[in-house]
This record gives C-alpha cells, structure tokens and sequence, in this order.
C-alpha cells in the first residue's frame, strides 16, 4: 500500500459532511490522512476505498467497530455521525485507546458531554470538537478585534445563522431523538461560539423564544430561536438560529467602532469588514486546518483550543436557552 503521512483518521459515518467535505480535506491535510472508514453502509465500502485508497482491514461497521483498537493505522477516530450517537462512538473510540474529534454539537446534553470528556481522559487521549472556524482566518481576525478590544469595550453583539430547511423530511436532522434539536442544535451553536469567541467571554444569562412557522415539518424539534446573552463585561448579544431563514452573520459594535463577518460560519467565501474598511485574508481549507492542528497537537503532546470542554459550555448554554422558552423567563447559563 501507498505511504501516508501524519497520523492515521478514520471517518465514522459517511454522510454528507464527511463525504462532501472532510474527506476531501484529508487529501490536502500534511499531519494526517484518511486512514480508515466505519459504517453501516456495506455499499460505501467499496466507493470510498476505491475512491480513497483505504485498504479492507481498515475498514469496519458498527458491530466490528471495538476491534479498531488492534489497529496501529488509525491514530485517530473522527464521529461524524447523528448528534444522539456522538456519546457512544466518542466513548467506544477513547476505550480503544483512539484520540477523538466529535463534530458539533457535541451531543444531546451537556451531562453526556461530561461522560464523553470523562472517557478520553480516563483513557488518556484527547477530544476535540468539530470548530472549524477557529482555524478560519475571518473569524480569527474577530476574535483579535474583539478579545484585544481593538475598537473598545463591546457593547453589542449579533449573530445569524440559519438555512430554509428543504430536504427530507425524515431525516434524522427532523427527529428530536437522534438530533437532541433543531436548528439551535445544528445552526445556534455557531452564533454560541460566535459571541463567545468574540468577546472571550462567557455568558451570564440567557432569555429566549421560538417561533414556528411550519409546524408540520418541525414536529419535534425548534424552528427558528430568537435568544439574548448577557455578558459580564455588559455587552449583549441578540442572536438567531433558524430552519426556515438564510442567515449568516456575526457583528460585534464596540465603543469606537464595529467589526462583521457576513458570511460568517460557511466552509469559504468568507467576507467581513470593519468601521475602518473590508477585511482581505485568504480563504483556506477550514477541515484540512482544524484536523492538521489536532494531529501537531498529538505529536506535540500540548492541548487542543477546542476541547471537548468547549463544547460542553456550548451544550450548557443551549439547555439554558431550551430553559428560557419553557419558562419566558431569563435564565442562568
Ligand atoms: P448525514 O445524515 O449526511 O450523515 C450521517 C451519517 O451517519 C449517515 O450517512 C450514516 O453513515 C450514519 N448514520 C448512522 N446511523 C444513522 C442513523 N440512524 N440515521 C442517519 N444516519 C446514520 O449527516 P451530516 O454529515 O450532515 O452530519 C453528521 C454530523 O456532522 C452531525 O453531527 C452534524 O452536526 C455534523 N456536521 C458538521 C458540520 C460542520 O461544519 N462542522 C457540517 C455538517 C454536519 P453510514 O451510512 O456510513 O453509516
């Protein structure tokens, strides 16, 4: 077989995202690769190792997914799968003595996030969530802005994130079961690490409201969310998830200016300006960064930036919100 470099990934569920993006990111990545895959799909063994190169002992289900822990190749198991099974292959994967990156959001609860930290640690391996962004030059320049206070103390914060949801309606997405929710599951949590990443700061509390608009599509999970944080500093942020809006922005309005991404949370075409003109970085791959950073920061032996822990306080701050529509009332992260 062909020689690899880096660290050896296997992808777990090959939906959309880890066809569509991760995999072809791992063609670009320098301290990883595409190593292995799992899923229950026999049909897709053959595409993606003709596709990929990946040989048959690299390749399992979800029966035969324990036995990876006999395999040297794979150093690393990334869970691409629906939010309700991220606990059990995160868990599943750190027993087999894997490192582990878990996509967003991290699961259906924030006391499932702690078990799954709990695993990796007790095994001795590192979690990572699916943030891309944080290695996405547009959204770094917000961060600098903000936590250095560039323009001043932030006062104000908004964030948008949301998609008229057209696909089927079956879909595991629809299903409070295995999505835990709706669009503030699956879109919020980027305007979560948005304000969050932002101001460097973490939320007070939280006051919320839902709307539905086509209640026969979203039986069981959220539509659209409307919430407002409140920040130590005194900023406030207002912000918007949907299923049924196109939304994608991220603005903060500090004391001397202001500063925006309005393509804010995409995998490219990233736009921003500040009250003092456009901002011009490069659009990279956000994927082939984040995991590249994870497998130096194996080899290095030093700590991830987006730790599971990271995306416990999302999860944390979303039951706040889910709180807030229950009651009408604002409540505490
Ligand atoms: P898809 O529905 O496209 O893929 C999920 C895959 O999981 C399926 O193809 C299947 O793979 C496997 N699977 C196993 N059991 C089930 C089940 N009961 N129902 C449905 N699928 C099952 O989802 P996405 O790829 O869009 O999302 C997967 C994860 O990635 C989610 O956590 C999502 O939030 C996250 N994501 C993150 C993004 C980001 O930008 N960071 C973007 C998009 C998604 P197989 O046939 O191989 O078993």
């Amino acid at each position: 077989s062909q020689k690899k470099n880096g660290l050896g990934i296997a992808l777990v569920g090959l939906g959309g995202y880890a066809g569509g993006q991760l995999a072809p990111a791992l063609q670009q990545t320098k301290n990883c690769y595409l190593a292995g895959i799992v899923t229950g799909t026999p049909a897709k063994e053959k595409i993606w190792s003709d596709k990929y190169n990946i040989p048959q002992k690299n390749i399992y289900n979800y029966e035969t997914f324990d036995k990876i822990a006999d395999n040297p190749d794979i150093d690393i198991v990334y869970v691409v799968l629906p939010v309700a099974m991220h606990k059990e292959y995160t868990i599943r994967a750190a027993k087999a003595g894997k490192h582990v990156i878990c996509e967003k959001p991290m699961a259906v609860s924030s006391a499932d996030c702690q078990e799954m930290i709990d695993a990796c640690k007790n095994a001795g391996k590192m979690l990572s969530i699916g943030y891309r962004l944080h290695f996405e030059p547009y959204n770094m320049e917000m961060m600098r802005l903000g936590q250095q206070k560039v323009f001043g103390k932030i006062q104000k914060l908004d964030a948008k994130n949301g998609f008229v949801y057209g696909g089927d309606p079956n879909a595991w997405r629809l299903k409070k079961a295995l999505a835990g929710g709706g669009g503030l599951m699956d879109m919020g949590v980027y305007c979560i690490q948005g304000v969050r990443y932002t101001t460097g700061e973490e939320p007070l509390t939280v006051k919320a409201r839902e709307e539905k608009l086509r209640p026969e599509l979203f039986k069981e999970v959220d539509e659209t969310v409307y919430w407002e944080m409140k920040f130590p500093s005194g900023a406030i942020a207002r912000c918007k998830s949907s299923y049924n809006a196109n939304d994608n922005n991220l603005r903060a309005d500090a004391e001397n200016g202001w500063f925006e991404l309005s393509e804010a949370y995409r995998y490219g075409g990233m736009a921003g300006a500040t009250s003092k003109g456009k901002m011009d970085f490069p659009q990279i791959n956000q994927q082939a960064a984040q995991m590249d950073d994870f497998a130096n920061c194996i080899v290095q032996k030093k700590p991830t930036i987006v730790p599971g822990e990271m995306g416990l306080q999302d999860i944390k701050i979303v039951e706040a919100i889910y709180r807030s529509i229950a009651s009408g009332k604002e409540e505490n992260v």
